[in-house]
């Protein structure tokens, strides 16, 4: 494959928002950000208040109720303004790859926010490929270099995700930080290859990323993906197991979001798409609220979040901590074999 996949992107999004808000084909909206930073833990929380969001048409509401009706935004012929530029990626030894394309988010409250969508419809419940997360990691390790960015992927209908064409995100972070980053730095496992639950009171999994030089990057980042799905889904399954009625886990049904920066790969399973206040405000939460950013549109919503606690907000739609001890054999004994020795447990700290 190539080694450097989308050369110049940086460059590329630039000129492309540049034009794209001159013509008015990317609609971008002002906001303003709250710190709201936890006590406990440290994280600098965000809470970015948009209020014109309110009246401004989403791209939501503009579509057809019946879903099956809505145009696919993310498939050809694309608005002119908006696509930026395309790549194909192939593993290695295969002849045949996986083409993706790059376009400018249309409603963005970040500027120069874009995503990568599979030329092919695919859907967005799919888990990310080898070919996807390379993609996405070879561009964030690509544009970090100028401006450190984050990608981030809502899947299932409870993530926060609107699209069901498959794309992946990406924001520029315009202090060169992400607001976990120094959390997972400060709670990172002895051994740098084992999968770890930070100390939260929901469950999450991150990994973090090191790719051998020299090692296949498809193998990689599939075992490490995989890796942390099984945890994600073993927890699931105990927690299921321990709620009557509930129903069978399915891959393809559930619903998490997931955050990858050039040194991690973190991911939140969901429970819920919206938090409710006590006098009843919906606030929609995706990858970017696990990421530390939560975004609002009112001001009702904007104190009852500051008041409550953004790791409240984010517990009220994700599941409980895999506890001190909790691991399966089943997830043990799969993450022996294609994952390295190491990859074994789950070093669960959770926030008592
Ligand atoms: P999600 O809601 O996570 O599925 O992400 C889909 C993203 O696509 C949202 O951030 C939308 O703002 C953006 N979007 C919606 N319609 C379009 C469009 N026609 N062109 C480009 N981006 C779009």
């Amino acid at each position: 494959m190539s080694s450097t996949p989308f050369t110049g992107l940086g460059t590329k999004v630039k000129a492309a928002y540049t034009k794209a808000v001159q013509s008015g084909a990317v609609r971008f909206t002002e906001s303003e950000i709250e710190e709201a930073d936890d006590e406990e833990t440290g994280i600098p929380f965000e809470i970015r208040f948009a209020p014109a969001l309110q009246k401004k048409p989403t791209a939501v509401k503009e579509e057809p109720a019946d879903k099956s009706a809505r145009p696919d935004p993310f498939a050809p012929p694309y608005v002119e303004d908006l696509y930026v530029t395309e790549d194909t990626l192939v593993e290695e030894g295969e002849t045949v790859g996986e083409d993706f394309v790059v376009l400018l988010n249309k409603f963005c409250v970040t500027p120069r926010h874009f995503l990568l969508v599979t030329k092919e419809f695919k859907p967005q419940t799919s888990p990310l490929s080898p070919l996807e997360l390379i993609a996405a990691w070879q561009i964030v390790k690509q544009l970090g270099a100028r401006e450190k960015h984050l990608a981030f992927f809502n899947s299932g209908e409870l993530s926060g995700a609107s699209q069901p064409h498959k794309h992946i995100q990406f924001i520029p972070l315009s202090n060169g930080i992400a607001p976990f980053d120094n959390f997972i730095n400060s709670n990172k496992p002895q051994n740098p290859k084992a999968p770890f639950q930070l100390p939260l009171p929901y469950a999450n999994f991150t990994t973090l990323l090191a790719p051998p030089p020299g090692q296949d990057l498809s193998m990689y980042f599939a075992s490490t993906f995989l890796a942390l799905l099984d945890l994600m889904i073993d927890h699931l399954r105990r927690t299921s197991l321990s709620t009557p009625d509930a129903p069978a886990i399915r891959l393809s049904s559930l619903s998490y979001n997931v955050i990858l920066t050039e040194s991690y790969l973190h991911i939140v399973p969901r429970t819920a798409e919206c938090y409710e206040t006590d006098d009843g405000t919906k606030v929609s939460i995706n990858a970017l609220g696990f990421a530390g950013m939560v975004l609002v549109k009112d001001q009702k919503s904007l104190e009852k979040i500051k008041e409550v606690g953004v790791l409240k907000v984010l517990s009220g739609v994700a599941y409980r901590p895999v506890a001190p001890g909790e691991s399966s054999e089943e997830v043990q004994d799969a993450q022996q074999d294609p994952v390295e020795e190491e990859q074994k447990v789950v070093e669960a700290a959770p926030v008592e």
